[in-house]
């Protein structure tokens, strides 16, 4: 069992010589090399020019692809860099076809925009979505996911940690589940990607949206989308460019082949080479040395918090994350008797 060299990621880590940074489900510190692929492109583009810079940078930007791939045990053909999570899921979720009666299962730690955007859609074409109730942990209760998968059930969209309450959703039964059905699954795995292990194959999702700046450390405006190769074809984008489609006459185009039809023409591409730099960062600390670090934090921070008079730890769940939240005092009643309704 390897372990995090903690000098040496400290060290690393400038901003933690002055400040205890807590809030990583907002945007983390970035490492060093994080910060130098960012500024040394920069650099680049202010010298040569953004497309000189694009062109030299070639071969960061195709690592960028075998990064993730290696992160998520996937193919960089399945990989796609989006500017935010919040549209990497979108494009995911869009593409999905969904008709007047068909239903979408959800949980109830869903992210905000996730559950706007299934409403928008049923406002657009009938789609339902239904949330499948907490079991009495608090997680996503798998008994009832399995008895709400019927033939209406066109797709499963969930969290697998959401922002707050310290869950860890069971994504991997979830994708027992929707494999068993044969139900299409969306993952937003925004909060669990680079605190978390992930194996794309192990959880049995076919889609997979998450962002750069929160455990992966990586730039801000940076995020990232997986799809299973084989959906890929049926996946119409909601939108598509001169990058993500072939124009071949007056009448007709090809839309790209892998995953990069969800992508952009013009991006961020300083943003890009430092989220690749990010991943391989994480990849060399460790993923499941990062995680273990991170459970071990968290468990010690809540414990340590639960004995202060008037502070109330409120995190749910079997399997807990690094989000630790709490309450104080009247903020505490306030949150039972929210918790009670
Ligand atoms: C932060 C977050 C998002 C949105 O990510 P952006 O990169 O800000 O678009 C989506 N889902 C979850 C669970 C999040 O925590």
């Amino acid at each position: 069992m390897s372990t995090i060299d903690i000098d040496r990621v400290r060290a690393e880590t400038p901003g933690c010589e002055k400040i205890i940074h807590f809030n990583n489900a907002g945007a983390s510190l970035p490492p060093e090399p994080v910060y130098r692929a960012v500024t040394r492109h920069l650099a680049l583009e202010r010298r040569i020019g953004g497309y000189e810079a694009e062109e030299r940078a070639r071969d960061l930007l195709e690592g960028f692809y075998t990064s993730f791939a290696g992160l998520l045990h996937c193919d960089p053909r399945e990989i796609a860099y989006v500017e935010n999570a919040t549209r990497a899921w979108d494009m995911l979720f869009y593409s999905v076809p969904l008709r007047k009666g068909d239903v979408i299962l959800t949980s109830r730690a869903e992210y905000v925009s996730n559950y706007l955007a299934f409403l928008h859609r049923g406002r657009r074409c009938g789609a339902v979505v239904e949330v499948v109730p907490d079991d009495e942990t608090g997680q996503l209760s798998l008994e009832a996911m399995e008895k709400m998968s019927d033939a209406r059930v066109k797709l499963i969209a969930v969290t697998h940690v959401p922002t707050q309450g310290g869950l860890v959703n069971p994504a991997a039964d979830v994708g027992k589940i929707a494999r068993k059905h044969g139900i299409l699954y969306l993952l937003d795995a925004c909060q669990s990607v680079g605190q978390i292990p992930l194996d794309v194959e192990a959880v049995g999702c076919d889609m997979l949206s998450g962002t750069g700046r929160k455990f992966l450390r990586g730039p801000r405006g940076t995020g990232f989308l997986y799809v299973r190769r084989s959906l890929i074809d049926k996946l119409d984008p909601p939108f598509i460019d001169l990058h993500s489609a072939t124009w071949i006459d007056g009448r007709s185009y090809e839309i790209r082949k892998d995953a990069r039809r969800f992508e952009n023409w013009e991006s961020f591409v300083a943003g890009r080479v430092g989220l690749a730099a990010a991943v391989d960062y994480a990849m060399a600390v460790g993923l499941e040395n990062i995680c273990r670090r991170v459970k071990a934090l968290a468990r010690s921070l809540r414990e340590r918090l639960a004995e202060i008079p008037g502070v109330a730890v409120c995190d749910l769940g079997v399997e807990k994350s690094g989000i630790v939240t709490f309450v104080k005092d009247e903020i505490e009643r306030f949150c039972r008797e929210l918790a009670a309704e």
